[in-house]
């Protein structure tokens, strides 16, 4: 990724849309939001993914951070001045995050945090980290952690599937000192509240930024079915290509329904914002892996080469999609123990109505 590209989106304003333009951010809403993702994604979802995780930082500290820590790091992350990594998953802890292991010790100058976390987006280029671990006592907390502390090492990860220009890097932290005003959040509350805040939002991103790429591949399936013609006429002629192309339609106008709702629901505050997030994400996700799949297809050799087609590289990149920001799993999980109550609480009702008419 060129490092003039976030100095870009940062001159353009778009590094703190959601932002209240109180802390120099635009104050867009969640549904706007949603489709600046959706552009990034339909062109880069490394680059998408740098955004989000940035995003990511600034939610957290939106939600969970004192008037203090919104008025001093707020400007400076939304105006890009300064970039974010969400640092929460560990070599030996990824989806339960309630296990990690980095240690904030209590210290005359603050805190001193140690510890590893791995497949962290943009951590060999951000200027701050949005570290989680555990105090002594087990009690989950949230700090941010300047890339430039003494004791902080960080390595670049190489060799990826996809998200190949996100600047994933290893970190070690070996007594790094931070002062006790950069905790971010309650003593207790650095995982289900702070991480969880932060989680949410980034699946919207993920979630509209998967749709964006369904796009891409839609859109460059269509145009190479027009033009390559096989056995006499364009591919686009032919009703298996055709069955392809319809499927891909579907899941993508299908999973743009879920987003915009999702956002919607975020955009009012409504309780069931969450849920239907983490919906939008799975479903999304999911079928921009099958959209990617058949785009290739179309595509041939073609799109199996980086020089002739982008299709191969949404192909590897969307299956990220359905690992980051809580795995699919996770959201399945989610989405089955909120929608149990909600089917149960209908067929209740249900019952009730014709109880009541008979
Ligand atoms: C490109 C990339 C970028 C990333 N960026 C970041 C980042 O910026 N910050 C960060 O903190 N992390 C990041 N991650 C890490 C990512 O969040 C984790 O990979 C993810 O949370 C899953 O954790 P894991 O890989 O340890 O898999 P595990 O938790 O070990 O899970 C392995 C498999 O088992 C499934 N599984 C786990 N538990 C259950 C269960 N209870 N029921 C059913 N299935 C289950 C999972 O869904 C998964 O399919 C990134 C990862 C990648 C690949």
């Amino acid at each position: 990724m060129p490092a003039a590209v976030p100095a870009v989106l940062a001159h353009a304003g778009l590094l703190g849309t959601f932002i209240s333009t109180e802390h120099a951010g635009r104050g867009w809403d969640a549904v706007s939001f949603g489709w600046l993702c959706a552009e990034l994604g339909q062109c880069s979802l490394s680059l998408l993914s740098i955004v989000t995780v940035h995003s990511m930082v600034m939610e957290a500290i939106r939600l969970s951070g004192t008037e203090q820590q919104r008025a001093e790091w707020l400007p400076v992350l939304a105006q890009g001045k300064k970039m974010g990594a969400f640092a929460l998953t560990e070599p030996d802890f990824g989806s339960d995050a309630t296990g990690i292991q980095t240690s904030l010790v209590e210290c005359a100058e603050g805190y001193r945090v140690s510890g590893r976390k791995k497949w962290i987006s943009y951590a060999a280029r951000a200027d701050v980290l949005l570290v989680f671990g555990k105090l002594e006592d087990g009690s989950a907390v949230a700090c941010l952690l300047p890339t430039d502390a003494p004791g902080l090492r960080i390595t670049p990860m190489k060799g990826l599937l996809g998200f190949r220009a996100a600047m994933l890097a290893e970190i070690e932290m070996n007594d790094c000192v931070i002062p006790a005003a950069n905790l971010i959040g309650r003593k207790g509350a650095g995982i289900n509240y702070v991480a969880a805040g932060a989680l949410d939002l980034g699946r919207l991103a993920i979630a509209f930024g998967s749709l964006g790429a369904m796009e891409a591949c839609v859109t460059d399936s269509v145009t190479y079915a027009r033009q390559r013609k096989q056995f006499g006429q364009s591919l686009s002629k032919h009703q298996l290509i055709q069955q392809m192309l319809a499927d891909m339609i579907t899941s993508y106008k299908a999973a743009e329904r879920l987003c915009v709702y999702a956002a919607e629901l975020r955009t009012v505050g409504d309780p069931m914002a969450a849920v239907e997030t983490a919906t939008a994400k799975y479903f999304a996700s999911t079928h921009a892996v099958t959209v990617a799949n058949h785009a290739v297809q179309i595509h041939g050799a073609a799109g199996c080469s980086a020089a002739e087609s982008r299709t191969e590289r949404f192909y590897r990149d969307l299956k990220i999609t359905e690992l980051i920001e809580g795995s699919n799993q996770m959201q399945q999980i989610m989405i089955a123990q909120n929608g149990m109550g909600e089917f149960v609480q209908s067929a209740l009702r249900r019952k009730r109505l014709l109880t009541d008419n008979s």
